[in-house]
Parts: C-alpha cells; sequence; structure tokens
C-alpha cells in the first residue's frame, strides 16, 4: 500500500477546502469554515493500485506565507496551489508560494516536486481577474499541472487533476 501525502496551498478563501471537499465527497458544501488545520483520509485506486492519501488543508493562508509553508513543504510528496481567478492577488500569492516550494526542496534536495496549479471558481469568469493563459504560463514556468476549475459546479475535472498529480507523486516516489 502506498502512502501519498499532499497539501493544499493558497490564499484564504481562494477555495481550498471546497476543491479538496469536492474531491473528496463529490458535493459542494458552500461554507467550509474552520479555525484549524485538517488533516483528511482518504483510501482510493488508482491504475489498480491502493494507496492511502493523506491531504493537509491549512486553515488560513495570509500572504506571508513563509512559516505556515515550511511544515507542509518538509512533509508533502505533492502540492495543489489554488487561487481565484476572480481575485488577482490569490494569484500574486500562488506565485510566490511556487516559488518558495521550488526553493525549499532546492535547500532539501528532494529534487523535483509535483505540483498543480489550480485557477478555481471558473463559475466566476464574468468578474474574472487572471485570464486563463496567464494562469497557463505561470504553470509552464514552475513545469507544473494547471487547470481552471469550479468546485461549486463540477466534479469531474478536479477529480481528474487530482489522479493526474497523484500518479506523479507515485512516479517521483519509486525514484526516491
Ligand atoms: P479556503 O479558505 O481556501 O479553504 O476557501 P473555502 O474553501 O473556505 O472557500 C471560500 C469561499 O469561496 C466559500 O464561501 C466557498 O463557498 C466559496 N467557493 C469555493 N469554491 C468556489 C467556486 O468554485 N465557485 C464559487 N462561486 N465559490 C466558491
Ligand atoms: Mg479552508
Amino acid at each position: 500500500m502506498n502512502d501519498i501525502k499532499l497539501a493544499l496551498l493558497g490564499s484564504e478563501g481562494a477555495g481550498k477546502s471546497a476543491v479538496l471537499v469536492r474531491f473528496l465527497t463529490k458535493r459542494f458544501i458552500g461554507e467550509y469554515a474552520s479555525n484549524a488545520n485538517s488533516l483528511y483520509h482518504k483510501r482510493l485506486s488508482i491504475d489498480g493500485r491502493q494507496l492511502n492519501l493523506e491531504v493537509f488543508d491549512p486553515c488560513s493562508q495570509s500572504g506571508e506565507s513563509r512559516c505556515i509553508l515550511e511544515e507542509p513543504v518538509d512533509w508533502a510528496d505533492g502540492f495543489v496551489v489554488v487561487y481565484t481567478i476572480s481575485d488577482r492577488t490569490s494569484f500574486l500569492n500562488a506565485k510566490n508560494i511556487l516559488a518558495q516550494i521550488k526553493e525549499s526542496r532546492r535547500e532539501t534536495c528532494k529534487g523535483e516536486v509535483p505540483v498543480c496549479l489550480v485557477g478555481n471558481k471558473q463559475d466566476l469568469c464574468h468578474s474574472r481577474q487572471v485570464s486563463e493563459e496567464e494562469g497557463r504560463v505561470l504553470s509552464q514556468e514552475y513545469k507544473c499541472l494547471f487547470q481552471e476549475v469550479s468546485a461549486a459546479e463540477n466534479y469531474l475535472e478536479i477529480s481528474n487533476l487530482f489522479t493526474k498529480l497523484i500518479r506523479h507523486v507515485m512516479e517521483q516516489l519509486k525514484h526516491r
């Protein structure tokens, strides 16, 4: 049985918990306010392999998040970095987080780390502040996966994205 550890990062309110809960339960509940970090567990099977998935969902991730970031960077095998397409500040924060992940991993010599950049709240495209192209360009810069999603309206894209990320993590763990 493989153990896979993922961490969600991103601005407060970007939809980290909504995206995760959508993936784990197929549902969108609406409010996820929590004043504690949460660790979710799920058993799943991908490509015929049984996995123990653990996902760290921090309660808050404000701008100056370095100290919050350090722990999950050491702990996680892969990251989901979430921003909101209707909030440019959250996009800039995602950019910082990608840079921090890259830097921390270089320090710990863990090599390439699977990361997925997620532009959430695609349903709010009438008030979009970040184009899909900008998200794609940023993901190319950091060689990570990228997808715009709506935790409110879609399950399939989110599920596909987690599956892809988990596959990358499994590949990476083989080489360690
Ligand atoms: P977190 O702080 O990053 O965990 O963000 P939450 O998951 O708590 O979501 C923050 C707010 O955005 C909540 O009110 C959610 O209902 C809302 N939200 C999350 N995802 C979406 C989405 O895809 N579309 C819309 N319209 N709202 C969303
Ligand atoms: Mg949350």
